[in-house]
């Protein structure tokens, strides 16, 4: 069975596409400031990412490539025409990118870039465009090596050649939309579709007077080195966890621990169950904790060292885990919910 989703950076628009087969996945162009979503994402699927693929090298993001590699042991496959350094697989025209069972087939689709690549999957029932073929539009060809001839020519004889039924996926979108096909951009595409001439478009390029992506300076060079950036650019902290326990986190972010860390370390950190106090009592408490009703919390917290660590407890995790998401918006830096709640800790 193909595992596919849609993924997305608000902050750049970015399309970010994880493909899944017989427990190998792909990820193509993720983003840095995404990269722990997309892991959590990866490991509840019960997936290994095997690559991470770059449609071309971006000007709007940094890749989360390099992240992923050092977390998973993917390889980073991008084209060799993009003269980025640091990768592992240097793509060219009739690749194919394997993942379990199934394969994208590798399509040059330059005039964005000289690098870009399009995906397309083995039965061609998808494509991934990258910043080629757009919904309704096309990648920029006024910065970088971008080349408005070039691109006409990539999407009338890589994209609007595949079957008019397969769907197409591009690297970004600014007004919401998803997904396009074939037939579709054909047909609507004010730029590319119809019987829209070379020279039509090479004019509408020419004239779209665009200013330059706000990451434009950042982006470029960190990811011809595949997003390898130092420590003290990081925004975010996407990954890794550093330094006081071996945190796991949910899609929606939520710091965890185990159990069995918490067996390891209690007594040595603060522990809070959440819990309502006549629920806590009737139900068993682990040794040490204090008692701190959830709606309570935000209170009691105020006295607190934001650099203590804390553990956040209730019956399955799931207050915990909400009320950990809380504090560390409140500035908490040590902050995690034993993953499973007094449930899993009286079943171990
Ligand atoms: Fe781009």
């Amino acid at each position: 069975m193909l595992i596919f989703r849609q993924l997305f950076d608000p902050s750049s628009s970015t399309y970010t596409y994880l493909l899944g087969s017989n427990g190998e996945a792909l990820l193509i162009d993720p983003v840095f400031e995404q990269a722990r979503r997309d892991t959590a994402l990866i490991d509840e699927l019960g997936l290994q990412l095997v690559t991470t693929l770059e449609s071309h090298v971006h000007a709007d993001h940094i890749t989360a490539a390099w992240l992923h590699r050092q977390r998973s042991a993917s390889r980073i496959a991008l084209a060799l025409a993009s003269n980025a350094e640091g990768a592992d697989v240097y793509l060219k025209h009739g690749d194919q990118v394997a993942f379990g069972n199934r394969h994208l087939q590798v399509r040059a689709t330059p005039g964005h870039t000289d690098g870009c690549l399009s995906f397309v999957l083995d039965d061609e029932s998808m494509a991934f465009t990258g910043d080629c073929l757009l919904i309704r539009g096309s990648g920029r060809t006024d910065f970088q090596q971008g080349d408005a001839h070039t691109m006409f020519r990539s999407v009338h004889t890589q994209l609007l050649t595949l079957p008019g039924t397969c769907l197409l996926y591009p690297a970004h979108d600014y007004r919401g939309l998803t997904v396009t096909s074939v037939a579709e951009e054909r047909r609507y595409n004010p730029r590319l579709g119809g019987d829209i001439s070379e020279s039509d478009f090479v004019g509408y390029m020419q004239n779209l007077n665009l200013p330059h992506p706000k990451q434009i300076a950042a982006a470029v060079p960190a990811n011809l080195h595949c997003g390898i950036v130092p420590p003290t650019s990081m925004s975010g902290d996407p990954l890794p966890e550093r330094g006081w326990a071996a945190i796991g986190r949910t899609p929606d972010g939520t710091p965890e621990v185990t159990i069995g860390w918490v067996d390891e370390n209690k007594g040595a950190i603060r522990m809070v169950d959440v819990r309502e106090i006549d629920e806590a009592e009737s139900d068993g408490q682990i040794d040490g904790v204090e008692v701190i009703p959830m709606g309570t919390v935000d209170e009691a917290s105020k006295s607190w060292d934001k650099e203590e660590p804390v553990i956040t407890i209730c019956r399955s995790g799931r207050r915990s885990g909400r009320v950990a998401l809380e504090l560390e918006k409140l500035g908490f830096k040590r902050i995690a919910s034993m993953r499973g709640g007094m449930v899993a800790w009286q079943n171990q």
